[in-house]
């Protein structure tokens, strides 16, 4: 496993000017890995520099070829499958079998947006007859692209495959609890034989010092972000002081997962206990607010309890781990915060408790919940970004649509339901930018995601990206040789 540790620029690993460094640590056991390159506003100008040259000769091949080359990246992660997964798996704390699903995943991206790299199509425009109109789409040049520490492999490939596809070159910063896969991802790729130097770089470091450099760049064209609405906010403030480049914002959620009385209740409490637990609840499309009939709330807290007895949480290495540790000690001391100020607040959890004993070091959460707390409380309305479900019941179908719309984000919903009447209705009356029917998580590089409301704009996947990750220019062309005079 081969672990990078400077900064990717110019297509080669180099030190940060002034030398500083951030300690990147294993969450599974609070050992360091190593100490990592910090990457300051003089480093990120370089990056600048190299990525516009690279720009300029990558969106000069044809897109055909671009498309190509884009492909032959998937194959690329494949090839380094086993390695890519076991740096997320050390980097990011998540167990490696799930590390593993997401190469797929990644290489998908790369392989769809490989496709779609000469479908970026113009229109022609009927105007008036002595004049020709059209349209065609040309790339920004260098598009920064930012990303939280939940999925390190996919959010990174997620962002660079729909990128440079379009022509663009890309900066990726990746967060820095877990800087390392996207370090070694662009070494793979730049091996690649026609990928110009400085095509992706990565320049590692805090948000709010190489983030900012980057969304303040005046040079940098767009801004690609995934994480937080907090930081999101932050991020349209810079870009409208600088340059005011255009953002696409994938922020978070607090997605209600609503189950009608007619639904296969089997099927639906699985789909919500790998929805909200997986990954140790570090989903932004997870289903944290179960929301369900009053009458058979003992079935679904049997069908609960009866589930989350066979997680196992445990060392991401270990076979058996089903949850593995939170990412950071921040993150664990913030998860285990909202559990006990719920018990301060007269709030008990029905399953689960919290920190699991035990460990004598990392960040274990078990899988917690929490039964009918008052709407409007701190666990239904934020996102905690942990393995922590909330159980509303309701009595009307109105209620659970009530009680599913009570939120100020807006990411992803799921509804379960055997009648086509009352789930059409509720896809219709659901304030959300991904509505799962009967299932959840379902995914796919060409379905377009992103939020309402808060959980932000913009949609990255599908053709969507064309739109994204080009700009449009109106061309006029007079085909009548004259031009009236004037005055
Ligand atoms: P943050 O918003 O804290 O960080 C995300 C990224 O932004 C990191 O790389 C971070 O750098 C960087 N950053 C922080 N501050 C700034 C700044 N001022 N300017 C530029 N960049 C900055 O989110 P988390 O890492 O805590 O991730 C969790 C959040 O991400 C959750 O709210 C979750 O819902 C959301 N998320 C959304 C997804 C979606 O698709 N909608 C998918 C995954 C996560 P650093 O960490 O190094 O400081």
């Amino acid at each position: 496993m081969k672990i990078h540790k400077e900064l990717f620029v110019g297509g080669e690993f180099v030190k940060s000017h002034d030398g500083r460094t951030f300690q990147d640590v294993n969450p599974a056991n609070e050992e360091l890995i190593c100490d990592v390159a910090l990457a300051s506003i003089v480093d990120v100008n370089e990056a600048v520099d190299s990525s516009e040259a690279a720009q300029r000769e990558w969106a000069a091949l044809d897109p055909s070829r671009r498309g190509q080359i884009v492909m032959a990246m998937a194959d690329a992660i494949e090839a380094n499958g086993d390695e890519l997964a076991n740096i997320d798996c050390l980097d990011g704390g998540r167990p490696l079998p799930d590390c593993q699903e997401d190469i797929h995943a990644a290489a998908k991206m790369f392989r769809y947006f490989g496709g779609l790299a000469d479908k970026a199509f113009g229109q022609t425009i009927p105007v008036q007859n002595d004049k020709l109109c059209y349209t065609k789409r040309e790339p920004y040049g260098v598009i920064a692209a930012i990303t939280a520490w939940n999925y390190p492999l996919f959010n990174a490939s997620a962002k660079v495959a729909p990128i440079i596809a379009m022509g663009n070159s890309c900066i990726l910063k990746p967060a820095e609890e877990t800087p390392l896969t996207a370090l070694r991802l662009a070494e793979i790729l730049q091996d690649i034989d026609g990928v110009p130097p400085g095509l992706i770089s990565v320049v590692t470091g805090p948000g709010e010092e190489t983030g900012e450099a980057l969304t303040r760049h005046e040079r940098i064209r767009k801004v690609s972000f995934t994480g937080s609405t907090d930081t999101g906010r932050q991020i349209l403030i810079a870009t409208a002081q600088s340059n005011l480049k255009g953002a696409v914002l994938e922020l978070g959620g607090k997605g209600p997962f609503l189950i009608f009385d007619d639904a296969d209740l089997e099927m639906a409490l699985n789909a919500i206990t790998f929805s909200v637990f997986y990954n140790q609840g570090q989903t932004c499309t997870a289903g944290t607010r179960l929301i369900v009939p009053k009458m058979i709330i003992d079935q679904v807290i049997n069908g609960l309890r009866d589930r989350i007895s066979r997680i196992e949480v445990g060392d991401p290495r270990d076979e058996s781990t089903v949850v593995g540790p939170l990412i950071s000690k921040t993150q664990f001391d913030k998860v285990c915060g909202y559990i006990s100020d719920a018990r301060s607040d007269g709030y008990t959890p029905i399953i689960g408790q919290g920190k699991v004993e035990g460990f004598a070091s990392g960040f274990y959460v078990e899988p917690t919940v929490f039964l009918d707390l008052p709407q409007g409380y701190k666990l239904c309305t934020d996102e905690v970004f942990g393995p922590i479900l909330v159980v509303n019941t309701f009595e009307t179908d109105d209620e659970a649509i009530r009680i599913a719309n009570s939120s100020n984000y807006g990411l992803a919903a799921s509804i379960w339901t055997a009648s086509s009447k009352r789930l059409v209705n509720a896809v219709d009356r659901i304030d959300s930018g991904i509505v799962w029917c009967n299932t959840t998580f379902a995914e796919h590089p060409g379905a377009p995601a992103g939020g309402f409301n808060q959980s932000g704009f913009g949609r990255e996947y599908g053709t969507s990206a064309i739109d994204e990750y080009t700009r449009l220019k109106t061309i006029w062309i007079d085909k009548s040789g004259e031009f009236f005079s004037w005055p």
